[in-house]
């Protein structure tokens, strides 16, 4: 199967209460695909756009995970997305300190030909008006498609996302995000309220809460793996994005039980991106460490119970 990725490819910048990061690479599309690419040894296809302030060894990366990078825009004179950010002292929760759009801000995704066919479409964060562009240039729908979204845009391109919304099978948002969309305190109102939106399945994402999938009246929650030493939750989220749509890419079949499975697959790979910082742990996983680590979610919720009348 084949899977297409739109999203950012960007500089970031972090702050947590234990170090900085100083300027290294990121973007939504950048942790997606990498990490599609432990599911999809080829067909990952990323559409985005840097400008050339953007190393080569960046671009390196996803050569080496088997990402073709045909739709990746390199504008001459211009420079990358950048987004900086600052985790609070409980790392769940951050405030950004500046995004400059720069290449974004005029961004028009052309689709290679290629791209077109893909089976399955990850909407990373983006303009909402950019997600539905790319929709509109596959040459038949997408026998998945998935869409992320952050309040930032919530906040500057309301309209658009609402539209976006209609199109797409899969919403995977936070907690905060849910609210912020449905105007409900409550996940379970606000799952209610956003599956009526558009999306038949919804992932709200809870940091080291973990996350839940939400699909008609059926409700499916996976835990975040508790871990000694959480580094930088950046870029986890996407992290999960990828995981979950590059596990389903791989399925013969989508229904709520491989749903489930692609969170646990989601979940896991978020696990690693936390470790290090930006990219440095989602590069280069051995096949064993993703078993290994999928062993431990399957101990960390198995129990046996026979629940009396
Ligand atoms: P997350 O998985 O939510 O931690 O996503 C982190 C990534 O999102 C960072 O690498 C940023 O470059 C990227 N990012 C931050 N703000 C935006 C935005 N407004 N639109 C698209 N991508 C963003």
């Amino acid at each position: 199967m084949s899977l297409l990725v739109i999203g950012t490819v960007a500089f970031d910048e972090v702050e947590t209460p234990f170090a900085s990061s100083g300027r290294i690479i990121g973007g939504a599309a950048t942790y997606v695909s990498l990490a599609a690419s432990y599911f999809l040894k080829s067909g990952i296809h990323l559409v985005s756009v840097v400008g050339d302030d953007f190393p080569e060894s960046g671009i390196e990366h996803f050569h080496r995970r088997g990402i073709s990078t045909e739709g990746l825009q390199i504008k001459a004179g211009e420079k990358s997305f950048f987004w900086r950010g600052r985790y609070r002292a409980d790392m769940n929760s951050r405030d950004t300190l500046e995004t400059q759009l720069n290449v974004l801000a005029d961004f028009n995704p052309v689709l290679p030909e290629s791209a077109k066919e893909c089976d399955f479409l990850m909407l990373g964060n983006l303009m909402p008006s950019l997600q539905r562009s790319v929709l509109q240039q596959m040459n038949r729908r997408p026998k998945l498609v998935v869409l992320d979204t952050m309040n930032f845009w919530m906040d500057s391109a309301w309209d658009d996302l609402i539209d976006t919304l209609t199109m797409v099978d899969v919403l995977t948002i936070n907690d905060e995000e849910a609210r912020q969309l449905s105007g409900e305190f409550s996940l379970v109102k606000a799952a209610r309220k956003i599956l009526s939106m558009g999306p038949r399945y919804l992932v709200i994402k809870k940091g080291e809460n973990g996350a839940l999938l939400f699909h008609q009246n059926e409700i499916f929650y996976a835990p975040a793996l508790p871990l000694e030493e959480v580094f930088d939750p950046t870029g986890a989220g996407d992290s999960f994005a990828g995981g979950f749509i590059g596990f389903l890419a791989s399925q013969s079949e989508i229904n709520f039980e491989t749903m489930k499975q692609a969170v646990i697959y989601g979940s896991a790979i978020a696990s690693f991106c936390v470790e290090k910082f930006g990219i440095e742990r989602v590069i280069n996983l051995e096949p064993q460490e993703l078993s290994d680590r999928i062993r431990q979610f399957v101990r960390l919720v198995d129990f046996s119970i026979q629940p009396g009348n």
